[in-house]
């Protein structure tokens, strides 16, 4: 049974949901799947927002589009830039026009959510001051969760899973965030590579310490240390597996998201 909201009940408290995660981890595919199974299960009002300038074509409508202010293909042509310098630019732009974003009624008007598509590059938007001052002005206007994606597709390689997994600590440690981490993509995995990300969510440490042994030596130590920090700042009981492709996981990660939701809504 799903927990449906009590009417009235939480009308108008928000969310913001900011999903983040390395390029092509499918950020923009969970969005549009969490998006269309909120809406038609259980009903939620949402706004979806897409902030990367880079999309060539969004799998969703959104409220609201950067790209009616620049795309990088503008910004390539009017500043003589490539891709990179583009994105560089971007971030700069985005920080002259956040007022005007966030005043946006797909900001500001009458939600349950508000979900928000970042940058496919993680260090536009992450990695800047532009974004974290971003992050921080949202904030400031109501709670925010983020959801950061892994690619689960990674499992194939145990350690490359296990860091982009701990990458999630570092934009923790810039903006105090409430975090829920998402292992996408498990309709790509066979039943071994599905174990071994169940092993991730369920038992980081013990997960760390078979990464630690096929890597050896300080890195080893430092992924040990990195597993028990991982345990405290984003425990294991906010960490999924799901598929934006087939949607399987959609109810957990909603229940996980309405939970913090009415944590959020008791504190104001
Ligand atoms: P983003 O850069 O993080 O926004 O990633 P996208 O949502 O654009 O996805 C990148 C690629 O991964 C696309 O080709 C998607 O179709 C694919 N993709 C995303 N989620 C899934 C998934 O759950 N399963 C599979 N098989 N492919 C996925
Ligand atoms: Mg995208």
């Amino acid at each position: 049974e799903l927990p449906k909201p009590l009417p009235g009940a939480f009308r108008g408290e928000k969310m913001f949901l900011v999903f983040a995660g390395t390029a092509g981890s499918g950020k923009s595919s969970l969005v549009a799947t969490l998006s269309k199974w909120m809406k038609e299960e259980v009903g939620l009002r949402l706004s979806v927002i897409n902030l990367d300038p880079g999309a060539e074509v969004l799998p969703y409508e959104p409220n609201f589009d950067i790209r009616k202010f620049f795309t990088i293909r503008d910004i390539m042509r009017r500043y003589g830039l490539g891709p990179n310098g583009a994105f560089l630019k971007a971030a700069e732009l985005l920080g002259e026009y956040e007022r005007k974003i966030v005043r946006d009624p797909a900001f500001t008007g009458f939600y349950d959510y508000v979900l928000i598509d970042t940058p496919g590059q993680l260090e536009m938007f992450m990695f800047r001051p532009e974004g974290t001052k971003f992050l921080k002005r949202l904030e400031m206007m109501k709670p925010v969760l983020l959801i950061y994606i892994v690619d689960g597709s990674l499992a194939k390689s145990p350690e490359d899973l296990m860091t982009s997994y701990l990458l999630s600590l570092i934009l923790q440690s810039k903006v105090e965030l409430q975090v829920v981490t998402v292992i996408n993509k498990i309709d790509l995995l066979s039943d071994q590579e599905l174990d071994v990300v169940r092993m991730l969510i369920e038992n980081p440490e013990e997960f760390a310490k078979m990464v630690a042994d096929k890597v050896g030596g300080i890195a080893g130590d430092m992924l040990l240390d990195l597993a028990q920090v991982a345990e405290k700042y984003s425990p294991s009981e906010r960490a999924l597996a799901v598929s934006a492709k087939t949607g399987e996981g959609m109810k957990e990660l909603y229940d996980l998201i309405h939970e913090v939701y009415c944590s959020c809504g008791d504190l104001t």
